[in-house]
């Protein structure tokens, strides 16, 4: 009779493993089981392409994270393909002690663009010019559904960049120039994780990273000898307020409000001296904003995951780069060949007493909370229910919606547009007819390429829908004034990071090919159209008198045929300068405080049309 009691109850739950207990009792419990070497374990983020090289690190080391980078192998995976990879590698992590699974990143940074045949929306700078937040947070919704249905579970994304310096190459990563628009589109959190922790098991949602914290867009002065990282991975020299008001404003919101569930520091740093002869400290080592305001002031609960082998970056040798990192208050570290050796000097400097268990178990908390929180405990595997989504028609609507919205009209004389259906055409130029440079940077590969990298519509296409007399020269060879109105398709080609497009010499100027076919074109029909295809405004200071009709067309994506909808009037004209655009590169930085300041159109410029 004595045993009968411990009979009828069933054994206690391990607590970590029971979703009836709320998290922070989860995250405890489970902290208090784990070794020193299995908290560093969950600290630690290896790239696909070791993994796939040697799964055991999964469980030796007891990685917390693994990251599909682009900038390191690009992949023609199919959706099938992705989820499978994932959930491989998930499998290993459940065969650990803990059974701890795996947390899985990815740069869905416009759509779940490393997967060919998602939906490919317009580069945020595109998302700007809409100044439509509803739409950006659905946009972002369709991004997070795409992209967890084939295995990740976290984007590294939105960037919150607040671009002051269009010879940046990221710019086109940024909503604009005014940290108020940019904290107006943070509806793109919403859009990824939802209304908040309950939100994050739902499998339309991603945990979101906001990057590159803070100033990444606003730097001058680089500490490189390299030209591209003047710009790109500068120093932003300024002073307290102004980085209050620009570059930290809009993680205050997102934190505050959105409870963004993790941050990625930039390549940047930071100069309080206003001359730029202070002695910056890389921000993946400066422990006063990442863990004094980001954590402590501002209230971030989340968990900061360091940039790609960002740490490397700092003085000293690897075991310092680590401390110091670590100390500083990052929390999880983004070192994609380098795992293991990075778990064992982590070890090796706990063990040593150089970083305080008290400041790994903080991070280990973090990261174990947005586990939960993710659901990843009770379903660690993919929820492939929404995969037929991938690039549904419904998903490229909306994006075509995005593109028609993001059109900034700038030049529109004599009423030239909207186009008629009933005109006869001739378009110029490669970028109306090309998928890879429309999407830009971060499309299939890391630096996006030229060609039919991804499915989806041409700007051309979509102007063929709308129009039965269209004739086509990439290279605008023999226009005639046969034609009633010539349509030159301008712009850049695709790059990622650094200063930004290779083919015009890293400049805001245009190609030569591109002011050749303006003239052409221009020059042999009497009405004349020029759509550029760009990251940024770039200098059309002379081109634009040779025009009836101007308009800023951004990176649309996927979906080209959102140009043609406000070109022939389907959609008015709505958007509106996100960014102001110069007259000259000598302009740069932005430097809205001047008197003098005479751009060629200011913020926020934009012409309507009516809907035809
Ligand atoms: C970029 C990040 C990106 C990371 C992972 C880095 O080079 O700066 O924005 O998230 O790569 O792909």
């Amino acid at each position: 009779a004595g045993c009968s009691n411990s009979k009828d109850k069933a054994p206690a739950p391990i607590p970590y493993l029971d979703p009836a207990l709320p998290v922070d009792q989860r995250v405890s419990d489970l902290l208090g089981r784990m070794t020193l070497a299995e908290k560093v374990g969950q600290m630690t983020q290896a790239d696909r392409a070791a993994v796939t090289r040697d799964p055991s690190m999964i469980a030796s080391v007891g990685l917390g994270a693994v990251l599909s980078t682009p900038a390191l192998v690009p992949t023609d995976d199919t959706p099938a393909d992705w989820a499978n990879l994932v959930d491989g590698l998930q499998s290993r992590a459940l065969t650990t002690r803990l059974r701890i699974p795996l947390l899985y990143g990815t740069d869905s940074v416009h759509g779940d663009n490393n997967l060919i045949g998602a939906t490919v929306f317009p580069h945020n700078i595109a998302m700007g010019a809409t100044r439509d937040p509803e739409l950006v947070r659905e946009a972002a919704r369709v991004t997070a559904t795409e992209t967890r249905a084939t295995g990740p579970q976290w984007v590294f994304a939105p960037c919150l960049c607040v671009s002051r310096d269009l010879r940046w190459g990221r710019t086109y990563e940024s909503f604009g120039e005014d940290p108020k628009l940019v904290i107006q589109m943070e509806t793109i959190l919403e859009g990824l994780q939802g209304d908040g922790a309950e939100d994050l098991a739902d499998p339309t949602r991603v945990l979101a990273t906001a990057k590159h914290f803070a100033g990444d867009g606003d730097t001058t002065h680089g500490t490189s000898t390299t030209l591209a990282y003047k710009v790109d991975q500068g120093v932003t020299v300024t002073d307290r307020a102004h980085f209050d008001q620009v570059d930290l404003a809009p993680y205050v919101t997102a934190v505050g409000k959105y409870h963004v569930g993790s941050i990625m520091p930039s390549y940047s740093s930071v100069d309080w001296t206003e001359d730029g002869v202070g002695n910056p400290v890389r921000m993946s080592a400066n422990k006063e904003l990442l863990t004094d305001i980001l954590k402590k002031k501002l209230g971030f609960d989340g968990f900061l995951i360091s940039d790609l082998m960002a740490i490397q970056q700092l003085p000293g040798d690897y075991a310092a780069q680590v401390r110091a990192s670590v100390n500083a208050g990052i929390d999880m570290f983004m070192e994609p060949g380098n795992a293991p050796r990075f778990a064992r000097t982590l070890l090796d400097e706990v063990r040593a007493g150089r970083v305080p268990v008290a400041r790994v178990d903080d991070a280990v908390s973090r990261i174990l909370k947005a586990k939960f929180e993710l659901g990843l405990f009770e379903h660690p595997f993919t929820n492939r229910g929404n995969i037929g989504t991938v690039g549904s028609p419904e998903h490229r609507a909306l994006a075509r919606r995005a593109v028609a919205e993001s059109q900034v009209l700038l030049k529109n004389d004599g009423a030239t547009l909207p186009l008629r259906s009933s005109q006869r055409l001739y378009v110029a130029g490669v970028n109306a007819n090309d998928l890879g440079n429309q999407a830009g940077g971060w499309t299939a590969t890391w630096q996006g390429t030229t060609g039919d990298t991804i499915p989806g519509t041409t700007i051309l296409r979509g102007i063929q829908q709308h129009a039965a007399n269209v004739t086509y020269s990439a290279d605008a060879s023999a226009p005639t004034g046969g034609h009633d109105v010539g349509v030159v398709v301008i712009g850049e080609t695709p790059y990622a990071e650094g200063l930004g497009d290779v083919g015009n010499g890293h400049t805001l100027n245009l190609s030569d090919a591109d002011r050749a076919n303006i003239d052409t074109v221009c020059g042999a029909i009497s009405i004349c159209v020029v759509l550029d295809v760009a990251g940024r405004p770039q200098i059309v200071t002379d081109e634009l008198a040779k025009t009836d009709a101007f308009v800023m067309s951004w990176l649309p994506g996927s979906e080209g045929a959102g140009v043609a909808d406000t070109l022939f009037g389907d959609r008015p004209y709505t958007g509106r300068l996100p960014v102001t655009w110069p007259r000259a590169e000598s302009q740069e930085p932005i430097n809205i405080g001047d008197r003098n300041y005479d751009p060629l159109f200011p913020y926020d410029y934009g012409l309507t049309t009516a809907r035809r």
